[in-house]
């Protein structure tokens, strides 16, 4: 049994696409551990992109994660990390495969509606961050 944090991303917010995403992931197995609708500071972007704080991009990403509610989530599961990244498709949304959550509803390489941690240890540390009250 492994956990991962998911981000459901502005973008999806705002296009109302929070309910169609959880169902995908319930409908998986994978059980809601937790779960909040937040709003971001620059400082809570950081911490959460530290690997990507030098990245020409980050400034865009910045903005963009900070732009709107967002909703975290930690789901719990076996070898739920990889069962996510899979169910969320690769990173640019025009080159996701379709039946995945980017391939069929992104078509960005930036605002591309989820994140999920991207190992079981980015994913420890991503969950003491967003959760720091779960055990
Ligand atoms: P995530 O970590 O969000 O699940 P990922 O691991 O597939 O995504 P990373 O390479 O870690 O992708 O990038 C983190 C996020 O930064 C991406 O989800 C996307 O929102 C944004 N991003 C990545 N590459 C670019 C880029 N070239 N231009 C703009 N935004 C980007």
């Amino acid at each position: 049994i492994e956990r991962t944090l998911v981000l459901i991303k502005p973008d999806a917010v705002k296009r109302g696409l929070v309910g169609e995403i959880l169902a995908r992931y319930e409908r998986k197995a994978l059980r809601i551990v937790a779960m909040e609708q937040r709003e971001v500071d620059a400082s809570m972007a950081d911490k959460h992109y530290h690997e990507h704080l030098d990245r020409d991009f980050y400034p865009a990403l910045r903005s963009f994660v900070t732009s709107g509610p967002l909703v975290a989530l930690v789901l719990e599961g076996d070898d739920a990390v990889s069962a996510v990244r899979l169910l969320n498709g690769a990173t640019d949304g025009r080159r996701a495969e379709p039946g995945s959550i980017r391939g069929d509803w992104a078509l960005s390489n930036r605002e591309n509606l989820v994140h999920g941690s991207d190992s079981p240890e980015a994913a420890a540390r991503e969950v003491g961050l967003w959760f720091p009250g779960l055990g």
